[in-house]
């Protein structure tokens, strides 16, 4: 049968001991892992999660509904939609950085910072206009209801029930969780406005103190050296992985500053 050998995902090595076995849709290392299986526990192995959540991941990916017996939690869908609105945000927020003329002040803060076009696209950084209803527009044009914009956290109420934007005129920064999903924003000023930092409030998909931003990069490089580095601060995460230390993850449990 057809077998490829690479160097194994899950140990660090010089000399390919890693096989997959294409017609048996299998794999094994035969280095220090000494271990193997099917699609599914090489999933599980690599992201760290059980098997419902490495069947729901492979099912995501291949465009499959999974059956409802294995979803066991409540509040499933309302948690998709989340996921939906906050993604689309960071698509927003993300294009009018590269594209917009008034996200020229965050492309030269980023040009500043050393940080490259890779870079930016890997975290997926953004710009929020200084605008108070930019995003709420955009989104409410792509049917997202003003009751879901609040519960994401991207508009705020203020007086009299009106909402606005929670984020404007800053730079986003997209928090991924360990799936890749956006979960939230960290968002920083780029003049000497208060506060530096805001981020997305708690919400059903977002709890500051269990989120490190930059795990969805740097899940695989953790595992694999079996040691994680947990820095303060967005910008700390990007520059490490720019500069190939894919290991190093931010703390949102303390305040995250520069
Ligand atoms: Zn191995």
């Amino acid at each position: 049968g057809r077998t490829f050998r690479a160097l194994c995902p899950f140990h660090s090595e010089k000399h390919p001991s890693f096989f997959v076995y294409l017609e048996q849709q299998s794999w094994h290392c035969f280095g220090a892992c000494n271990t193997g299986g099917d699609i599914f526990s090489f999933i599980m192995k690599k992201e760290g999660i059980d098997f419902g959540e490495a069947l729901r991941l492979l099912a995501q990916k291949a465009g499959v509904t999974i059956p409802s017996r294995f979803e066991q939690d409540t509040g499933k869908e309302e948690r998709e939609r989340l996921y939906q609105v906050d993604q689309a945000a960071a698509q927003y927020f993300h294009n009018l950085l590269l594209n917009s003329p008034a996200g020229e002040k965050a492309r030269s803060y980023l040009d500043s910072r050393g940080l490259s076009p890779k870079t930016i696209a890997d975290f997926q950084l953004g710009f929020s206009l200084n605008s108070w209803d930019a995003l709420k527009q955009y989104l409410m044009e792509r049917g997202y209801t003003e009751s879901e914009l609040l519960t994401a956290g991207l508009v705020i109420e203020a007086e009299a029930g009106e909402t606005h934007d929670r984020f404007r005129n800053r730079l986003m920064f997209p928090i991924h969780d360990i799936r890749g999903r956006i979960v939230g924003f960290g968002a920083r000023v780029l003049d000497d406005s208060l506060p530096k930092y805001l981020n997305s409030p708690q919400t059903l998909v977002f709890d500051k103190s269990s989120c490190l931003y930059g795990i969805n990069l740097a899940a695989a490089a953790i595992r694999q050296q079996n040691l994680a580095v947990i820095v303060e601060g967005y910008m700390d995460v990007i520059t490490a992985h720019q500069n190939g230390f894919n290991n190093v993850v931010a703390s949102m449990g303390t305040s995250v500053t520069e």
